[in-house]
Formats: structure tokens, C-alpha cells, sequence
């Protein structure tokens, strides 16, 4: 393995002219360097682009460093934290990515119940640091997601009904501009920056650190999944929406159509079968979970009832496996309303015709507190849906059923059209018309984002992104 230094960057063809990158301390990879191929590869391994230069920085002055290298030299800019983002916006042809990957320290401030988390961190380094403290704030249910690219965008979890969104819990960022200069901002310095990177994502600068409010979670939690077997999806499925409407707060769910996962807590007998999951974690006392779960877990005789007291730290990586890096992924999504039985029938009459094992529908149930922040309070689009549902093709590498299952997110998602109530801007895929990035805000907050993008990044330096374009940009 080489390393390459500032220096370096002026020789060969393919490179830049050397340019002001001193005192760089991290990592600068080419395309030269035998890790190339594994620092340019994201979480979706569909996504094959060849950036030009990835600078891994170590801290925030490599940050300002790499931004005003790449504005010197006219590069394509592609932010990296976790690099799960679906439609691959972390990674760009030719440019440079700057990568936040080795930056990922959380430091909690029990006594204010707070943690400083920065911007390279997966929501698994959050969750180990502050529940060693018995804290926790709401992050993907997935332990190897990005904080960044999730918080920015929204973050929904099993912990959002009680204790709002992630960017409800965030107190106050790091920011180095389009300019290259660093700015804090909070709801007292840079209130109109702040309100856009609550949602409007990756637009408005690098961010470098978080600051996020924390509550008392477990460490242990009522929790599990629930599967019956698919066939079993209407009756469940309207059991479960009479259920859900009436929860108290602390009771996330998740809804996963697809085939029972090879998990080792699953019985051999039961991988691969067509099932409808419902996945709980309550966010109380485990005995009010249980007194409260016990209709559900007893309607329609379920396959198999994993809900049990878990480490809440344990139950947050459960999904990790069923998700790897490298494998081929291809998402549609939509916000949806209360599922009427008429859309239950839709829902259950497509969700499980895929052709790859692997792929699936996940539902997850909003409402509670994530609805109690006004409209416009954040720049989040639509805090009144009842459901956020991702229609997810996976298919490993080497396989050739994607073309076959990306044809079944769409078919899904068209038959939805009726029902859909705008979309989760970080479920965004990588194919979407434009509109949907408006669509994802609705108008008022879109034209509000474009005017904060118009006065921190008005060149759109920062547009390998959900992009908002800023005011005098020609489209
Ligand atoms: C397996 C899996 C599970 C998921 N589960 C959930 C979930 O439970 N809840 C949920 O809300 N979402 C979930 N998501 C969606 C997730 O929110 C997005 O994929 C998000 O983009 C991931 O963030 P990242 O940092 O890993 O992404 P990256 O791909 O690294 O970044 C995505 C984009 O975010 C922006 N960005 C990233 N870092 C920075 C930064 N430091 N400063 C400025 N902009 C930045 C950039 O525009 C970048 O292109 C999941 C995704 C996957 C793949």
C-alpha cells in the first residue's frame, strides 16, 4: 500500500496540478493505490464510480483542506460518512470524495445527557458509547448506517415516536462551508443553517461533528420480531393497524415483507419461508411492554414470537446481517397514510412477489412525536404520514434476477400511486425524476431550502446529493 502526499498529487496524468492541500494528515488514495477498489466502494455495491482522489481526513482542518483543493481545481465534490446512501452519492466519476470514515469519536456528557459524535461515525459507535451510560438517541435500525447521511436527512428509528426524529435530538453542528470556512450552527448561531441541515441533507457544507441531546433507553428494552407466514399478511396487517393506531409512544414497529432471513435466532426450518414480520421495541418498562404487546403477539397464531427482554445495543445491530456492503441494492419508496383495507390488499397482493430471496418491503410506523413538531419547525417534509415504506430489491453480486426485481419495486410502487403521501428524502434511489426531491418537502420548505442554499453554497459545489439547487443556477 502507498501513501500519497500532497506532492504526490502533481505527478502522473491523471492527477491534478499540485495545488494548496498542505498540511493534509490524512490519508490521500489514487487510483493507484492497491485500496483503491475498497475505499471507493459503498455500502451498495451497484454503485461502481472511480473519483479521482479520496481524501480520508482525520480531522476538521483536512476537511477545509480538501474543500478549497477541490474548488481550486474545479473537482466534483462527494461527501462520505457511512456510505450507505442507496443511490451512491457518497462516492463520484473523476472528482473527490472527501471521507469522513476515520473520523468517528463520540464523546457523551452523561451529567447533560449529550453526545459529540463525529461526522465519519456509524449509528453502532453511537449507540455502544451511550449506552454504556444508559443513553441513547433515535438512529437507524441498522448499526453499520452513517450518522451523517441519516441524521441530515431526517433519521427515523424504533426510538422516534417517543423521542422525535434524529434531527429533533440535535442540538448543534460543525460545518466547513463551500468556502471553505468553519461555522457552528445551532439554534442560536446560523438558526437559518440549522433549520436546513435538519433535513435538507448533504446541501449546505461538510458537516464535521454533531451534537445530539440523549434519554434514558434500557440498557435492556422489550423487543423481537413477530413472523407469521405471508398468506396470513391481510388478517395480521389489519390487526396490526387497529393496534398501532392507539399505541403509546414508546412502542416502535417495523413492518419487513419478504422471506424469514437465515439468522441464527430464526429456526432452520423457517429460513427462506414468505413471511410478514412485525419487529417491536418498546421503549419503557418491560413489564408494560409486555402487558401492552400481548394482543398483538396472540392475534392469528404467529409463526414464531422472538419479543423478549435484549440489550438495546444487540437488538440495534439484529438486522445488520441481512444488509451487507457489496451486495446489489435498488430502492422505491413512498410515504403512506393509515392502511385502509384497500391498500392493505395492495400491499399484500405485491409485497412478496419478488423473484430474490433477499429483497423486501420494510414499513416503518411514524406518528407520536415525530407528528408533534410543527410543519416547517425542521426542514423534514411530511410529519403527518403514518408509515414510511421502502420497496427494496437486493440481489447478490454475480446474480441476474435484478433487472426482475427492480421491476417489482416499480410495479409496487405504481399500484401504490393512489396511496402516496410524498417520500423520505434518504430513501431517494439513485433513478428518481427530480420532482421527487421537491416532493420529498413540499413546497414551502423546498423554496425555504433554496433560499438558505442560495446564500451558503449559491455555485451548488454541493449537488452529488439529493440536490437543492440554489436560485441562479440554471437548471
Ligand atoms: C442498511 C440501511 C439501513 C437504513 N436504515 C435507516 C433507518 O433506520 N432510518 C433512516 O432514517 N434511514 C435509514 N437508512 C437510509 C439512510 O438514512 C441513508 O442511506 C443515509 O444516506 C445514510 O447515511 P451515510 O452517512 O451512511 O451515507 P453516505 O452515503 O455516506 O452519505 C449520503 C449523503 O449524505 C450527505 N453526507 C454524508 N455525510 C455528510 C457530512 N458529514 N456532511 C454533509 N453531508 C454529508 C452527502 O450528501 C452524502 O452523499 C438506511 C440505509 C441503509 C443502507
Amino acid at each position: 500500500m502507498t501513501t500519497s502526499t500532497a506532492a504526490d498529487l502533481g505527478r502522473g496524468s491523471n492527477n491534478p496540478t499540485v495545488g494548496e492541500f498542505g498540511g493534509f494528515r490524512g490519508r490521500l488514495i489514487r487510483g493507484d493505490d492497491a485500496d483503491y477498489d475498497t475505499a471507493r466502494a459503498v455500502w451498495n455495491g451497484a454503485i461502481d464510480r472511480r473519483p479521482r482522489l479520496i481524501a480520508r481526513c482525520v480531522g476538521t482542518a483536512d476537511v477545509v483542506a480538501a474543500v478549497r483543493f477541490a474548488r481550486e481545481h474545479d473537482l466534483e465534490i462527494a461527501i462520505r460518512g457511512g456510505g450507505h446512501n442507496v443511490a451512491g452519492t457518497a462516492v463520484c466519476d473523476d472528482g473527490i470524495v472527501i471521507d469522513l470514515s476515520a473520523m468517528r469519536g463520540v464523546r457523551v456528557d452523561p451529567a447533560v445527557r449529550s453526545a459529540w459524535v463525529q461526522a465519519g461515525a456509524l449509528w453502532g459507535d453511537v449507540d455502544h458509547e451511550t449506552q454504556a451510560h444508559g443513553l441513547a438517541t433515535t438512529g437507524g435500525i441498522v448499526s453499520h448506517t452513517g450518522v451523517a447521511g441519516l441524521a441530515l436527512g431526517g433519521g427515523l428509528g424504533w426510538l422516534m415516536r417517543k423521542h422525535g426524529l434524529t434531527i429533533d435530538n440535535l442540538l448543534a453542528v460543525d460545518v466547513v462551508t463551500a468556502q471553505g470556512e468553519r461555522l457552528r450552527a445551532s439554534e442560536r448561531e446560523h438558526p437559518d443553517l440549522f433549520w436546513a441541515l435538519r433535513g435538507g441533507g448533504g446541501n449546505f457544507g461538510v458537516v464535521t461533528s454533531f451534537e445530539f441531546r440523549l434519554h434514558p433507553v434500557g440498557p435492556t428494552v422489550l423487543a423481537g420480531p413477530i413472523l407469521w407466514d405471508a398468506s396470513d399478511a391481510r388478517e395480521v396487517l389489519r390487526v396490526y393497524r387497529d393496534f398501532v393506531r392507539d399505541a403509546p409512544d414508546e412502542l416502535g414497529t417495523v413492518v419487513r415483507f419478504g422471506t424469514a432471513p437465515p439468522l441464527s435466532s430464526i429456526p432452520e426450518s423457517l429460513h427462506w419461508r414468505p413471511v410478514l414480520i412485525v419487529g417491536t421495541c418498546y421503549a419503557g418498562s418491560i413489564e408494560n411492554g409486555e402487558k401492552l404487546l400481548r394482543p398483538l403477539r396472540a392475534s392469528r397464531t404467529p409463526l414464531l414470537d422472538l419479543v423478549g427482554p435484549s440489550p438495546y445495543v444487540g437488538f440495534q445491530s439484529a438486522l445488520d446481517s441481512t444488509v451487507p456492503h457489496g451486495w446489489n441494492y435498488y430502492w422505491k419508496s413512498t410515504y403512506l397514510p393509515e392502511l385502509r383495507n384497500d391498500l392493505i390488499d395492495v400491499i399484500a397482493g405485491h409485497a412478496f412477489l419478488s423473484s430474490s430471496p433477499h429483497s423486501y418491503v420494510a414499513m416503518f410506523h411514524l406518528k407520536g412525536a415525530v407528528s408533534r413538531v410543527a410543519a416547517g419547525e425542521t426542514a423534514f417534509g411530511n410529519r403527518q404520514a403514518s408509515h414510511a415504506m421502502t420497496i427494496d430489491a437486493v440481489w447478490r453480486p454475480g446474480e441476474d434476477i435484478g433487472e426482475r426485481d427492480i421491476a417489482w419495486t416499480r410495479e409496487l410502487f405504481t399500484a401504490l400511486g393512489p396511496y402516496r403521501e410524498g417520500v423520505y428524502v434518504n430513501f431517494l434511489g439513485g433513478d428518481e425524476d427530480p420532482g421527487r426531491v421537491r416532493e420529498a418537502y413540499g413546497d414551502a420548505i423546498y423554496e425555504r431550502l433554496v433560499g438558505v442554499k442560495s446564500t451558503y453554497d449559491p455555485d451548488n459545489v454541493f449537488h452529488h446529493n439529493q440536490n437543492i439547487r440554489p436560485r441562479r443556477m440554471p437548471s
